[in-house]
């Protein structure tokens, strides 16, 4: 799995840095479990950090910093304008993505508000690979709408495509013939598509969309906040790419997209972001919305230190044995969950594992949250706290029907070079014992739904006593271990 090889022929990922700062980690006995996801109305989001071992929650601002980022974070110039540290980024992103223009803004949803704001107007559309949540409520609030042209391979919850996040080609051209190349914004790639489980798209797909958007003049835009991901997987997938380094995929890919822009909360291992450009045009079409919602343009509501810390981010992005951790120890934790029968999503993605609730607790309704039980239960089990991706994200419809969504997956998030591999072992294990006693695990129901965003303020409770049931059977079968 490594680019070393073990004597005993084990598949096992090997990280490529050593632990210099920890942080200590409380792994609070099950009682304590259920009292705290009971106190947190069964929703992992309200939960407190105190009583999580393993924080599965996401991979954004929580990525593990290296030892230079944190030595430039000293170095970092404050000044509100013509900061040095903001020219060293400038001087970073045109070092790898050849762009000449670059705009900072405070994380990835700020850069999806000011490209919105500048190119969607009532009646537009957006096509995508995918959506991202906030990209899609951005392009939506300026009147527009998204499109999703993902290939069919991308929705298959088990496939062994490489690139699951390829763009429908075909479905593209007939979609801009369709509407007309006027009413399209731009074109919208998203590297290691985030919703249908961190999948990358090709670099050949790459072109081909590039090729259908100049033959009718419409923008690529590229959002590449999982690009580290995506980076790997063209780099070990893709036949055609394997004598290509990091760096010169990157530019490739770069060199195929009118804009950039990125969640420095994921790529680059910091908080942040930014959007870039070779096009003198659009820079100055979006310039006054970066320093009006933002902040001055060389901050661009960016702590300077921060700002320090992504351009020494990005460029440790461009070695292999830098982006290789996160998706190695998602490999080997959706191949060991698979050898147990437990069902995954395949192949393994970028950003984390994700299991397959509505195959997990096929007895549980979807009305009754299989994903959101699923993230409840797992807590309970291991202290691990992982995202609901199903129903409970999904908003009622207009007459307040519950909207099913097409997948019920809980999402175990990898953070870069957070956890031990023992960790991640540990987690297994848990998952295992909760898979073999998963009938006694039953839904959830709502005790507080507010009516946007119930995901994150929403307050459950279990429709029956079966999460005391649970720590019972744990008792019996582990003793009074954590
Ligand atoms: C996280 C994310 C965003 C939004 O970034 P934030 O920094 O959380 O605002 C946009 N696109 C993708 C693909 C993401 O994963």
């Amino acid at each position: 799995m490594s680019n070393v090889k073990f004597f005993s022929g084990d598949s096992v990922p090997l990280e490529m840095h050593k632990v210099r700062i920890v942080q200590k980690l409380n792994l609070v006995p099950i009682e304590r479990r259920l009292e705290a996801i009971t106190e947190a109305g069964n929703n992992t989001f309200l939960l407190k950090n105190r009583d999580v071992f393993m924080d599965m929650l996401t991979d954004s601002g929580v990525n593990a910093m290296s030892d230079k980022q944190l030595a430039a974070m000293m170095e970092a110039d404050d000044s509100y304008a013509g900061s040095e540290t903001f020219t060293k980024l400038e001087n970073k992103i045109a070092d790898i993505f050849g762009k000449r223009f670059f705009l900072p803004a405070h994380q990835g949803r700020a850069c999806e508000n000011i490209l919105s704001q500048a190119f969607v107007k009532p009646g537009s559309i957006v096509p995508m690979n995918y959506h991202f949540t906030t990209s899609k409520a951005h392009v939506v609030l300026n009147g527009g709408m998204v499109e999703e042209i993902i290939i069919d391979e991308g929705l298959k919850v088990n496939s062994e495509y490489p690139f699951k996040g390829n763009m429908d080609i075909e479905k593209l051209k007939a979609l801009i013939e369709k509407h007309g190349t006027e009413k399209i914004a731009f074109v919208r790639l998203e590297a290691g598509t985030n919703l249908i489980g961190g999948q990358p798209f090709s670099l050949e797909n790459m072109r081909e969309v590039r090729k259908v958007c100049s033959d009718f003049g419409i923008m690529v835009v590229l959002d590449a906040s999982l690009l580290a991901d995506n980076l790997y997987f063209i780099k070990t997938r893709e036949e055609a790419s394997r004598d290509m380094s990091v760096r010169e995929i990157t530019r490739a890919m770069a060199d195929l997209s009118d804009i950039i822009y990125f969640s420095a909360r994921k790529l680059g291992c910091a908080r942040g972001g930014g959007i870039c450009t070779n096009s003198e045009e659009i820079y100055l079409k979006v310039r006054e919305l970066v320093t009006l919602y933002e902040g001055f343009l060389t901050y661009g509501g960016m702590s300077i230190r921060e700002i320090e810390a992504i351009a020494v981010g990005l460029e440790e992005t461009m070695d292999e044995n830098m982006i290789n951790q996160g998706p190695q120890f998602i490999a080997y934790m959706v191949d060991e969950l698979q050898k147990k029968g437990i069902p995954v999503i395949t192949p393994p993605g970028g950003l984390g594992c994700h299991i397959n609730a509505m195959e997990f607790l096929d007895h549980i309704p979807q009305s009754q949250y299989p994903a959101g039980a699923l993230a409840a239960a797992l807590y309970i089990a291991g202290g691990v706290r992982g995202m609901e991706r199903g129903t409970l994200s999904e908003q009622r419809d207009e007459q307040g029907n519950e909207v099913f969504s097409n997948m019920e997956l809980l999402r175990l998030a990898m953070p870069r070079r957070v956890f031990t591999l023992s960790q991640v072992k540990y987690a297994v294990d848990r998952i295992a014992w909760l898979y073999e006693n998963r009938r006694l695990v039953g839904g959830l129901t709502f005790v507080e739904e507010p009516k946007m965003l119930r995901f994150f303020f929403g307050r459950l409770a279990a429709t029956s006593d079966w999460q005391q049931k649970l720590v019972a059977k744990f008792r019996e079968d582990f003793g009074d271990s954590l």
